[in-house]
């Protein structure tokens, strides 16, 4: 059994995993950078080491200090969280030449789905729908031009490295394509060092349904049923909950999704904890748009509607054992919503807001989840992602866990800084959400009715 766990993340994940290790009777070594002194993952688990300075390419991404502190503290598996190394084939790679237990899928299957051209393709050949596009990256604009025109317009430019919601472009038109062609590939170049862009047919106002999978090394597959994460800023998502209203109403859709889901995920030659990101149009037509590789930040709310620890699974699948359950074993009965609560201010066009936490104050109660890794004085450092925990709720149906968040909302106590619960508030309280309808278009029609 894996002995010590090197945890090569931050905040709230770090905190995540130090606990699903405590269950498990598993240490921790906590890494971390100059920033994060403060961090309760650091405070919590069994050992920390400090890797390096503020920015995460001083610290967090830095593959080469991470591995020498594994080897330092003698650790046996590296748990890699999400963002910073979490889908970098070559990490993978590296801890496993280093006789360390990478805990997630194989390189080559990161390798292959972190392309998302090459995913795509992957999936398609194993019957799994997916958007309209090129069949790989733009080599030539004129090319592309003609593609564009016949898939026909609105059409949205993809990195192909992309991630997080940038080097996303829309075109309506040819002028508007060439236009739009040039900066996605310089924003992909920027932001991932790979400029490659592929194209898509733009669906519009879909919803962005999501299946988690679980495969272990035996060959077993599951899924645990799809999380809506529809409700998104810019592309990134704010809002997640399961089941999706949406499935709620079509429950064989639910089934033709999760089988397709299994096949993709056999298709990557998968193993470990992964997530089959699916766009929905209105009439049901569903197609695949990438795999993450990866725990997802939402991953609670799966948790919470089926009662499996998804990171405990994730340590006991890279043990090499075999998964506890069948897929008829999982049940649905739940409901539960995530609201990620971030140090924005959603008045100035949800610009960071560091600093100083003066009173924190969780809240809490019957079916209420709160992971966070802040607390009162926590200094928010400028250096990283601006979550600062996740409420998750959950009840016998999307009415109680709708209601339980909008009160636990109001419990909320974050002062001193900006956070985005009063936007949430107005979510759980807005008639288009509470009935389901929310589509990814429905934050830019929501934030320009509301004053
Ligand atoms: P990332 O990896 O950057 O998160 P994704 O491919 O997962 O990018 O897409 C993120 C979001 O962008 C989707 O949830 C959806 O809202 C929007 N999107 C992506 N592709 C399309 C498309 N073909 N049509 C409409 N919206 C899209």
């Amino acid at each position: 059994m894996i002995q010590k766990v090197l945890i090569a993340n931050r905040g709230e994940i770090a905190l995540r995993i130090v606990r699903a290790c405590r269950e498990l009777g598993i240490k921790t070594l906590a890494v971390y950078s100059e920033a994060d002194v403060q961090s309760l993952h650091v405070q919590l688990a069994d050992e920390a080491i400090c890797i390096g300075g503020p920015r995460s390419d001083e610290s967090y991404l830095k593959a080469d200090r991470i591995i020498a502190a594994a080897e330092i503290a003698d650790v046996d598996a590296i748990h890699p969280g999400y963002g910073f190394l979490s889908e970098n084939a070559k990490f993978a790679e590296q801890c496993e030449s280093c006789n360390i237990k990478f805990i997630g899928p194989r390189a080559e299957s990161i390798r292959r789905m972190g392309d998302k051209a090459v995913a795509k393709e992957t999936v398609r050949k194993a019957g799994v729908p997916i958007v309209p596009g090129s069949d790989g990256p733009i080599a030539n604009e004129a090319e592309a031009l003609k593609l564009a025109r016949k898939i026909g317009y609105p059409v949205i430019i993809k990195a192909v490295a992309g991630g997080g919601g940038r080097g996303m472009r829309i075109a309506h038109n040819d002028v508007s394509f060439a236009k739009e062609l040039h900066v996605a590939k310089n924003e992909a170049e920027k932001a991932f060092g790979n400029g490659d862009v592929y194209i898509e047919k733009y669906i519009e106002k879909p919803r962005h349904i999501e299946f988690q999978v679980l495969a272990d090394s035996h060959g077993k597959v599951v899924h645990l049923g799809e999380r809506d994460c529809s409700v998104q800023r810019r592309h990134q998502k704010l809002i997640e909950e399961a089941p999706s209203p949406f499935l709620l109403a079509n429950p064989s859709l639910r089934k033709a999704m999760g089988k397709a889901a299994i096949k993709a995920t056999e298709a990557a030659n998968y193993e470990n904890a992964g997530t089959i990101e699916f766009l929905v149009d209105a009439t049901g037509n569903f197609y695949f748009i990438e795999m993450n590789t990866r725990i997802q930040v939402e991953h609670p709310v799966t948790e919470e509607l089926t009662g499996i620890d998804l990171i405990k699974q994730q340590i006991l699948i890279a043990n090499g054992e075999p998964l506890p359950f069948d897929q008829k074993d999982i049940t649905f009965n739940r409901h539960a919503i995530e609201c990620r609560i971030n140090a924005e201010d959603p008045a100035r066009n949800f610009t960071p807001s560091p600093g100083t936490i003066g009173l924190y104050y969780a809240p809490g109660g019957h079916g209420v989840r709160v992971d966070s890794h802040v607390y009162s004085g926590y200094q928010i450092p400028p250096y990283y992602d601006s979550m600062i925990g996740k409420l998750i709720c959950y009840g016998a149906d999307r009415k109680t866990a709708l209601e339980r968040a909008y009160r636990a909302l109001n419990e909320y106590l974050i002062r001193g800084i900006k956070t985005t619960i009063p936007i949430h508030k107005a979510i759980m309280s807005d008639p288009t959400f509470m009935e389901g309808k929310a589509t990814t278009a429905y934050m830019e029609d929501f934030l320009a009715r509301t004053p």
